[in-house]
């Protein structure tokens, strides 16, 4: 066999070629080992964020719970009876035997101790039962 140098010639160039598609191929699997890695974090950070909104929606569920129970009790229990409304006739005149002599508010005369008087509770001052004339 004789050696064909043109034919060796290209032979090397060829393997030149190969050399660099080898390079190629190299920097392509670590891109890829790069990729794979950070893809990896991204997988990792995807179940943490999924796992945080699963805590974010319980904690909800539990506040839409409390609110739901802080309602019912502002609401009161519900079959009670509706409060009385507050009676607003105000306290009665009454007739009583007096205690003290006083200054009739009415006619502006003076009552006696064990005169009959009329008096509001709560209200200042008395009148005679039936004032003079
Ligand atoms: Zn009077």
């Amino acid at each position: 066999m004789i050696l064909d140098l043109g034919r060796f010639k290209n032979l090397l160039k060829t393997l030149d070629l190969l050399e660099d598609f080898r390079d190629t191929i190299e920097w392509l699997l670590s891109q890829k080992e790069e990729f794979d890695l950070e893809w990896q974090a991204w997988v990792e950070e995807d179940a943490a964020y999924k796992k945080q909104i699963e805590t974010f929606e319980s904690d909800i569920k539990q506040l839409k719970a409390e609110i739901y129970d802080l309602k019912q009790k502002a609401a009161g229990p519900k079959n009670s009876p509706p409060s009385s409304p507050p009676s607003s006739s105000s306290p009665e005149e009454r007739i009583i035997v007096s205690r003290y002599s006083g200054r009739c508010s009415d006619c502006g005369f003076e009552y006696a101790v064990g005169e009959r008087i009329r008096w509001t509770p709560g209200v200042k001052g008395a009148k005679h039962q039936e004032c003079p004339k």
